[in-house]
C-alpha cells in the first residue's frame, strides 16, 4: 500500500486545511515540514508525523520541508542528521531540496531578538539558572519580577551584543522576553530566549557562542520558511500562545499551528532520551538493534515501510492521546509481507529424520510454490534426500492431546515432498534425549498427496541435510515486560521493566540452499515460522536472520489453555 492508492484519509487536520483553502487563508497554498531535532534517531511515533505532514502535502498538491531545528550544540551529531534523512527516504518520502537547518537562521533569529530588545520586550538577565527557576513561581502562584528588567534599551543591546562576541562565560547572563511574570501560562513567565554556551555547533562551528532556545527558534523558522501548517504534538499546545506572542511583536507571517495526539505504543518507550539510555547503557547492541522501537530498528528486523505507514494511517490523528497496541503494529507488518516475502524452509531448532526405505545418494528436486498469494512469483527447486532435518517440535515421543505432528507410528506429510511415517526413534544413550528419527516414506505420495485419498493432520517443513545450510537466526520478544513502562515504578526507573528475554539467539538453524546468496535486508517467510530479515551481520559462511513477527501460532494457544486445565 502506498500512501496514495486508498481513499485519502480525512481527520480534523485535513478538515482545517480544506476550510483554510475555501476561505483563501493562505491563498490555497499547503506549506508543512517536518522539524526534527538531531538528538537522537527517529522512532516509530516520529514516522506518524512524517507521514502527516508529507502525506498532508502530498495530497494538497502542497509542499513539505524537512527541518533540523538544531538549536542545542551540546546534543547534536552529524551521525543524527544523516540518520534521519535516510530514514526519512526509507519510510518512502521526499524533500526535494528543501533541507533546512534552524542553524541556517541564527543571523536572522539575532536580529529578532534585537528587535524585541528595541521594542523594550526582552532584556538581559544575570540571575542564575537557579534564581531564574525560582523567581518563575509556580502554577498556584506567581512568579517574582527580575531585578535586571528594568535594564535600558541600551544597556541591553550592549550587553546581548558582548554577548555574542563571547566576554562571557557560560550561564553568566541569558537574553529573556519580558512579558508577564503572573500569567497563567508558565511558558509566558518572561522566558529565555538566548543562552550563552561555548560549544562548537555541528554546523556553524565556532561562529556562536549564543544559541537560542527551540521555543525562539521553532515557531520564527517555520515563519521564515513560510509554512501554512505547523503541525506538532499535543505538548506545545501550551507553547503556542508564546509562538504567537513572537510571530505578532515581530510582525513577521503568521503560520498556524496545529496541535495532535502522539503516537504511543505499548510494551515499547518513544523518547529518544530514554532510547539514548538504552544504547549508552548497553542494553541493547546501538540504535538500530533489531528490538529498538526506531526506524532504523524496524529497518533491520525486517519491517517494511508500507507496514508502518499502514500503522500510521489505521491509528489516524486524533486530538487525544491514546496507547496503541503493539500487536497492530505486527499485524500490518504479517499483512505486507504475506502478499510479498517469498516462502522458503527453514528449521530453526534442527532435528535429524532418515529415510529408511529412501536409496542412499539419491537427491530429488522438489517443486515449491513461492508464495501462494501471488502466482507470479512462481516456483523453485527444493532437493530432497534420505536423511533430513525437521523441527524438533514437530516430534513427541508421547504426544499430549490434540498433538497431531510426528510422533511413533502416525504418519505426516512433508511439504512439497512425500508422506513419512515414524518407525523408531533414537536416543542419546546417557542423556536419553531423542537425537535421531527413523521414517519410512510412501513413494506414491510424491508432491505430498497419497493416490488412495488418505489424509495426515499435519505438514511440516524440512530442509535435506546434505544441501543445509547452517544459519543464525534471532528471535525477539518484547523489549519490556510490562504494557506502559513509562509509568515509573515507586522507586527506579523503566529500565527495571526490560524483558531479560528479549533476544533468542539460534547459532544451529538451518536453511534451505535457495537462501544462500540473499541479500541484506532481503525479508522471507520461513514456512511456518515467521518472516525473517537477513541481517548485516550475515557472512558469506553463515547467514543470519532477524525473525521480524511470527505467525500466528495457535498451537500455543492451544498448548496454554491446555496448561491452564
Ligand atoms: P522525543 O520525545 O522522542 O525526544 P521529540 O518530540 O523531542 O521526541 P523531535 O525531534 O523534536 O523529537 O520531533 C520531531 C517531530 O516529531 C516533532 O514535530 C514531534 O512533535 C514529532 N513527534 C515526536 N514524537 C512523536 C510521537 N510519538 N508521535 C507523533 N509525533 C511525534
Ligand atoms: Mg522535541
Amino acid at each position: 500500500m502506498t500512501p496514495n492508492d486508498s481513499a485519502p484519509p480525512s481527520d480534523f487536520i485535513r478538515e482545517i486545511i480544506r476550510e483554510d483553502n475555501q476561505t483563501g487563508k493562505f491563498d490555497g497554498r499547503v506549506h508543512t515540514r517536518f522539524p526534527p531535532e538531531p538528538n537522537g534517531y527517529l522512532h516509530i511515533g516520529h514516522a506518524k508525523s512524517i507521514c502527516l505532514n508529507f502525506g498532508v502535502a502530498q495530497e494538497f498538491g502542497g509542499l513539505s520541508n524537512l527541518r533540523f531545528d538544531d538549536t542545542n550544540p551540546t546534543k547534536e551529531e552529524v551521525e543524527y542528521v544523516e540518520s534521519i534523512k535516510e530514514d526519512i527516504r526509507w519510510l518512502g518520502y521526499d524533500w526535494e531540496e528543501r533541507e533546512y537547518y534552524a542553524s541556517d537562521y541564527f543571523e536572522q533569529l539575532y536580529q529578532f531578538a534585537v528587535k524585541l530588545i528595541q521594542k523594550e520586550l526582552a532584556y538581559v538577565d544575570d540571575l542564575s539558572a537557579e534564581q531564574i527557576r525560582e523567581y518563575r513561581g509556580t502554577l498556584t502562584e506567581a512568579g517574582k519580577e527580575s531585578p535586571y528588567r528594568e535594564r535600558s534599551v541600551e544597556e541591553n543591546l550592549d550587553l546581548f551584543e558582548r554577548m555574542r562576541q563571547g566576554e562571557f562565560p557560560d550561564g553568566a547572563r541569558v537574553l529573556r522576553a519580558k512579558i508577564d511574570m503572573a500569567s497563567g501560562n508558565m511558558n509566558l513567565r518572561d522566558p529565555v530566549l538566548y543562552r550563552i554556551l561555548h560549544e562548537s555547533h555541528h554546523r556553524t562551528g565556532d561562529a556562536w557562542c549564543i544559541y537560542p532556545m527551540y521555543d525562539f527558534a521553532h515557531g520564527q523558522s517555520d515563519s521564515i520558511e513560510g509554512i501554512t501548517h505547523s503541525i506538532c504534538t499535543l505538548e506545545f499546545q501550551d507553547h503556542r500562545p508564546l509562538y504567537d506572542w513572537f510571530l505578532d511583536e515581530l510582525e513577521i507571517y503568521h503560520p498556524q499551528q496545529i496541535e495532535f495526539a502522539r503516537l504511543n505504543l505499548s510494551y515499547t518507550v518513544l523518547s529518544k532520551r530514554r532510547l539514548l539510555r538504552l544504547v549508552q547503557e548497553g542494553h541493547v547492541d546501538g540504535w538500530d538493534d533489531p528490538r529498538m522501537p526506531t526506524l532504523s530498528g524496524h529497518r533491520r528486523r525486517g519491517y517494511t515501510p508500507e507496514s508502518i505507514r499502514a500503522l500510521c494511517e489505521a491509528v489516524g490523528v486524533a486530538k487525544n492521546d491514546s496507547v496503541v497496541d503493539i500487536a497492530l503494529l505486527e499485524h500490518h507488518l504479517r499483512q505486507d509481507l504475506n502478499q510479498r516475502a517469498p516462502r522458503r524452509m527453514g528449521v530453526l531448532r534442527p532435528l535429524k529424520v532418515v529415510i529408511v526405505n529412501y536409496p542412499e545418494g539419491q537427491v530429488e528436486e522438489m517443486e515449491a510454490i513461492n508464495n501462494p498469494e501471488d502466482p507470479a512469483m512462481g516456483t523453485r527447486k527444493v532437493p530432497f534426500s534420505r536423511e533430513l532435518y525437521i523441527e524438533q517440535e514437530d516430534f513427541r515421543e508421547v504426544p499430549p492431546p490434540k498433538y497431531y505432528r510426528l510422533t511413533p507410528g502416525r504418519e505426516v506429510r512433508l511439504r512439497y515432498a512425500y508422506f513419512i511415517t515414524c518407525v523408531d526413534v533414537v536416543k542419546d544413550p546417557q542423556t536419553g534425549e531423542v537425537v535421531e528419527i527413523h521414517c519410512t516414506y510412501d513413494p506414491e505420495t510424491r508432491g505430498g498427496d497419497a493416490p488412495d485419498g488418505r489424509k495426515v493432520k499435519a505438514t511440516l517443513h524440512w530442509v535435506s541435510a546434505a544441501h543445509a545450510q547452517l544459519a543464525e537466526v534471532r528471535l525477539y520478544d518484547r523489549l519490556f515486560n510490562v504494557e506502559n513502562p513509562n509509568e515509573a515504578p515507586e522507586r527506579g526507573d523503566f529500565t527495571d521493566y526490560l524483558n531479560p528475554n528479549s533476544l533468542e539467539v539460534l547459532e544451529n538453524s538451518i536453511v534451505e540452499p535457495n537462501l544462500v546468496g540473499a541479500a541484506v535486508g532481503e525479508i522471507f517467510q520461513f514456512e511456518r515460522q515467521g518472516y525473517f530479515c537477513l541481517d548485516r551481520d550475515a557472512t558469506p559462511e553463515k547467514p543470519v536472520f532477524n525473525r521480524a513477527v511470527g505467525l500466528r501460532d495457535t498451537w500455543a494457544k492451544i498448548e496454554a489453555a491446555q496448561k491452564k486445565v
